[in-house]
């Protein structure tokens, strides 16, 4: 089976991680800085918090927001249950913008309508969240621009987009919103096993989220409340968690990050190689937007017969996929109230949405097979 996606690791990833098992620290030590170093040098942020996920990463920038009860973020629905979950965990609620069917990222004339509507009703979100599906970037300086006119926070969820460039620079630098968060899960672009960072240029959210990132104390004895009673001392300022990323995995991400150049450079050939053998194939093909570069994290073809070409790949070893099932018609968000037709281009965007293989260590025989399983099953549906 080629899978949609997998991570490619290679001798200086497997040296780099022997290396810290030999070493003095295994848990949050000097890889890990070193890696929260390398992310904001080549992101262009101040301060980078590594977690252990993307997950992590979500509800500690919330949290750092002031996410709570009586707040409500707005996210897509095209995005992973992650984006919108880590906001419930912090006792807020959620609600979606619809999405722009051309790159399946949110809408922004939609959220500026919703805004509009909302800010009526006084009711403004707490934090947007919008998601770079499948690595390229949203219309940042726009959401921006809506940040500032109607008072509200943004994260971006750029799990899918460490590489990418919006306006010719690289996502993660906040130019347009408080915190950036990426994955490093083995499927992404690059990898630490399991493990996220959040990003940003403010000293007080960095400092906020690395504290929460270890159950709320501090060892600093600039934030305490009492002198230090002496080196065992620490306080406990806040309710935390243990999100701590190890310095076993800040190593691989490490590594990882150094290739990252040469990932993205080998996506975008994978992917322009799609475009031109699909060119005559009758399926829509991933649109691209002037003011950016995606990673391309994911290469999502439209299908009128989605169901079919999905078994016909799948059947041929070609391990498709689909990205992603709408977050509002999950059974848990039905429960709070959300239905089918809440949200149609969401909704249309799933139904003919299909993710074919793309990942950097795809040969070119791997991606004519793919093609060719493609052009095969397309033809052989109604
Ligand atoms: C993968 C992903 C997440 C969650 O990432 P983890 O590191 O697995 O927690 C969140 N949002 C999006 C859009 C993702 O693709």
């Amino acid at each position: 089976m080629i899978p949609y996606g997998r991570q490619s690791i290679d001798q200086d990833d497997i040296d780099a991680v022997v290396e810290v098992l030999s070493s003095e620290f295994l848990t949050q030590g000097p890889a890990v800085e070193r890696f929260e170093s390398a992310l904001g040098d080549r992101c262009k942020a101040t301060h980078a918090v590594v977690v252990n996920s993307a997950t992590s990463a979500l509800h500690l920038a919330y949290l750092a927001l002031g996410v709570g009860r009586g707040d409500v973020i707005w996210t897509s629905p095209i995005t992973f249950v992650a984006t919108a979950n880590a906001a419930l965990h912090c006792g807020a609620d959620v609600d979606f913008v619809d999405i722009d069917p051309g790159s399946g990222n949110m809408d922004v004339d939609a959220l500026e309508r919703k805004l509009h509507e909302s800010a009526a009703h006084g009711k403004i979100p707490r934090v947007v969240v919008p998601v770079h599906f499948s690595g390229l970037p949203c219309d940042m300086e726009r959401i921006g621009k809506l940040a500032n006119e109607y008072g509200f926070r943004v994260v971006e969820d750029a799990s899918h987009a460490i590489g990418a460039r919006y306006l010719d620079e690289p996502v993660g630098n906040c130019a347009w919103s408080d915190i950036t968060v990426f994955s490093f899960h083995p499927v992404k672009i690059i990898t630490s096993g399991e493990g996220g960072a959040a990003l940003t240029q403010d000293a007080g959210l960095a400092q906020c989220m690395r504290e929460l990132r270890s159950h709320g104390v501090t060892r600093d004895p600039q934030g305490m409340e009492s002198a230090a009673e002496g080196g065992w001392y620490y306080e406990q300022r806040s309710l935390g968690f243990n999100y701590r990323l190890t310095d076993i995995q800040a190593a691989l991400g490490l590594s990882q990050l150094n290739k990252l150049e040469e990932f993205i450079l080998r996506r975008r050939e994978l992917a322009n190689n799609y475009d031109s053998r699909l060119s005559s194939v009758p399926v829509q093909l991933p649109q691209r937007r002037q003011y950016a570069d995606s990673s391309w994290h994911l290469y999502v073809v439209h299908v009128p017969e989605r169901k079919h070409v999905f078994d016909a790949m799948r059947a041929a070893g070609i391990g498709v996929n689909v990205h992603y099932i709408p977050v509002h018609l999950q059974p848990f968000y039905r429960a709070k109230g959300f239905r089918a037709g809440d949200f149609p281009e969401a909704e249309k965007f799933y139904a003919h949405a299909l993710s074919i293989p793309l990942f950097s260590s795809m040969t070119e025989s791997e991606q004519l097979a793919v093609v060719e399983a493609l052009e095969e099953s397309v033809s052989g549906g109604r």
